[in-house]
């Protein structure tokens, strides 16, 4: 499903990704892991062209994802991204923010974006909020509607930039939960996270970057059998 291929990446000088190949086959989650400023964050953005890269190649579902004739905002309507801030249209209630996409991308009908978007927060537990402003909810909470938003356009992988770094640490769990069943349910899943208890539990491989090196791309039982 997601194949990288000898990926490098630089920063005028400073190089931040270096020759980093691996993939995701379709339902896999793989945990990228690593410490701070080691290129997690660089080499999941890769993956749906929100970060260039100069060197490699990365298919995703058979389509380049660095060739110039690639239609990236048609590739990016297929995958969803949540990163560490939720990036909720602030503006828009929770049910306007899970439908705007699906109506200006994917062309869908009002009635046919609002069911989708009413399934949706059902399944994260917050249709009682569905006619709130994101600044009215907690961030768990807005979390699980960033979540809900990327599901909503019936992506075919999701990639999570450390989804649980900014919240509360009481507030970490509901979004992981979430996490938990759609990995449950098979969905092809990048998850760049500390949350060390979420990788045991549901990744399948581990990938281990340090210094913008992939140092370690292997099973959950031989990652955390080692530790
Ligand atoms: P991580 O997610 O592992 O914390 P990042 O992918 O965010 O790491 O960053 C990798 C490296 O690239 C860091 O050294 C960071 O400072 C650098 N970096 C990230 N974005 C930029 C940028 N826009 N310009 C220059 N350097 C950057
Ligand atoms: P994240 O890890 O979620 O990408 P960061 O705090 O690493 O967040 O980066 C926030 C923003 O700052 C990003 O747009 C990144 O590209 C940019 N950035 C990070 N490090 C540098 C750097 N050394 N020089 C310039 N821009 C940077």
């Amino acid at each position: 499903m997601i194949e990288l291929k000898q990926v490098s990446k630089w920063y005028g000088h400073t190089q931040v990704l270096d020759d980093c190949s691996t993939q995701v086959a379709k339902g896999e989650v793989v945990v990228v892991c690593g410490p701070s400023g080691s290129g997690k964050s660089t080499l999941i953005k890769t993956v749906n062209g929100l970060e260039p890269f100069q060197k490699g190649e990365i298919i995703v579902d058979g389509v380049s994802v660095g060739a110039s004739s690639t239609n990236l905002p048609k590739l990016r309507a297929r995958i969803g991204m949540v990163f560490q801030s939720f990036e909720l249209f602030p503006h828009l209630t929770v049910t306007q923010n899970l439908k705007l996409a699906q109506i200006k991308v994917l062309g869908r009908s009002d009635q046919e974006s609002g069911a989708r978007a009413k399934t949706l927060l059902e399944r994260v537990g917050l249709q009682a909020h569905q006619e709130k402003y994101p600044g009215q909810l907690s961030g768990g909470q807005q979390q699980r509607v960033a979540i809900a938003r990327a599901l909503a356009m019936d992506p075919i992988a999701m990639l999570f930039d450390e989804p649980t770094s900014a919240l509360d640490p009481e507030m970490v769990n509901e979004v992981l939960d979430v996490m938990v069943d759609l990995a449950r349910e098979g969905m092809t899943m990048m998850v760049v996270t500390h949350e060390m208890g979420f990788a045991r539990k549901v990744a399948d491989r581990v990938v281990f970057m340090d210094a913008g090196k992939i140092v370690e791309d292997c099973t959950n039982d031989d990652f955390f059998g080692q530790l």
